[in-house]
């Protein structure tokens, strides 16, 4: 047994499954989780000491790759003025100051440490600000694990959803219908039904938890319509795309195209704390002054604001606001994603790629697809060959069809050279 299986067994018997988070124990793709020893730039090495090209990056959170100096240097000095306080601090004030001048849909944000946590409060937030309980997510995204968004599709639109997950009461996702994403027809009828007790409509603007998938701009611009003329929120989850799709996330992509386009609340996570754990909601004061202590809906946390992820997260977005920045991670992200394509389609493979600033995803499919269902079509034993073609060659990628990829400005040409070198090679084991 190599050490990464000898780790795996051990983990297996003091921890469920031997993982912390279901998707790194490698059921979907089979084999043995690469366990990490360490990481630097866009690498990271594993317990046997083999280098992986990384475009997992934390499932986002490493956009300057592993270890940047300033970010390092930030971490340690705060270290040494204490880990916790419970208190505030002018730093955490930094940081959503920060932040707010990133995205201009927000007048108040809130940090909290996950975006579970975020997602879950910003969705309490809505209903307690619109005094309506019913809400809206789409089936593919992904908002966290909080109980009422553990949910699937009931029969038809007058019912609303099933639990995904043992241990969620039906009566805890009753009032959450869940939708087709891009499915412009089904959402009108949806609102036609409930739109007077909806408080909110969450989604994923970019969605990264089944692959990469945009909504439209048709699309797009219907849920915003259709909030605003019945009152309900528009919750735009970033936790991914924030500050990785580009400086003001995704909203800032739709923005472009949909002049005045905004969210009423955005959840941030992952880049927003570069690696450590934070993450954030906010919107127009209005509603941010329902939250506690100014208003009557309940929000709280410990570890909330902690001074050492927020000088994390301030030094990374300080970086990523360095003119330039982004212009160079899209083309290098934009390189791997056509030096894939080209590879795959030299070997006459059903190949579909799509990018947006670090983030991208590709898909075995002739077509790119809109929604879940497309997603699902891929054929799984083929990934899961190309998965390990590519781990084998040294580049690690999700292990699981349906998640996104991640380019960092550590990933130098040359890496992503490699990186297409390597799939062009597992491409030609996919023939047969
Ligand atoms: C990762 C993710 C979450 C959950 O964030 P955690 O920090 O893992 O709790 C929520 N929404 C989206 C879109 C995500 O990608």
């Amino acid at each position: 047994m190599d050490q990464n299986e000898q780790l795996f067994e051990r983990a297996r018997r003091c921890i469920p499954g031997g993982v912390n988070s279901p998707v790194r124990a490698f059921r979907a793709v089979g084999g043995t989780p690469r366990f990490v020893q360490r990481a630097q730039g866009a690498y990271f090495w594993d317990a046997n000491g083999k280098r992986h090209i990384d475009y997992i990056g934390s499932w986002g959170p490493m956009i300057l790759g592993h270890g940047h100096p300033a970010v390092v240097e930030a971490v340690q000095k705060a270290v040494l003025e204490g880990f916790s306080y419970g208190a505030p601090t002018e730093r955490e004030v930094e940081l959503a100051e920060a932040i707010l001048a990133l995205m201009p849909s927000m007048d108040m944000v809130r940090l909290v440490s996950s975006g579970t946590e975020a997602a879950m409060s910003a969705i309490r937030l809505a209903r307690g600000a619109t005094g309506r309980s019913k809400i809206i997510k789409f089936e593919g995204c992904y908002h966290g694990h909080a109980d009422a968004l553990l949910v699937k599709a009931g029969s038809g639109l007058a019912t609303f959803g099933n639990p995904t997950s043992a241990g969620v009461p039906p009566e805890v996702v009753q009032h959450t219908l869940v939708l087709e994403y891009n499915n412009v027809a089904q959402l009108e009828e949806a609102f036609a039904l409930h739109g007077s007790e909806l408080a909110c409509l969450a989604i994923e603007p970019i969605a990264g938890n089944m692959n990469f998938v945009r909504a439209s701009l048709p699309f797009m611009q219907r849920c915003r319509e259709l909030c605003t003329q019945h009152g309900a929120l528009l919750v735009f989850d970033e936790v991914m795309t924030g500050f990785r799709v580009a400086l003001g996330g995704a909203q800032a992509v739709y923005a472009r195209a949909i002049p005045g386009f905004a969210p009423d609340i955005t959840v941030m996570g992952k880049v927003i704390g570069g690696g450590m754990p934070l993450a954030a909601f906010g919107g127009p004061r209005a509603i941010m002054e329902q939250l506690a202590p100014l208003g009557p809906v309940y929000q709280a946390g410990t570890l909330s604001g902690n001074p050492v992820a927020t000088a994390c997260g301030l030094a990374t977005l300080a970086e990523i606001s360095k003119p330039g920045f982004f212009d160079a991670l899209s083309a290098s992200t934009r390189s791997l994603v056509d030096g894939l394509s080209a590879a795959a389609q030299a070997e006459g493979l059903p190949f579909n790629a799509d990018c947006e600033g670090g983030m991208f995803g590709f898909f075995l499919l002739p077509e790119l697809p809109h929604n879940y269902a497309q997603v699902m079509k891929t054929d799984s034993p083929r990934f899961n060959k190309l998965f390990h073609g590519l781990l084998d060659r040294g580049v690690y990628i999700a292990p699981a069809l349906y998640e996104a990829g991640f380019v960092s400005s550590a990933h130098s040409a040359n890496d992503i050279a490699q990186t297409v070198e390597a799939a062009r090679e597992a491409f030609k084991t996919l023939q047969n």
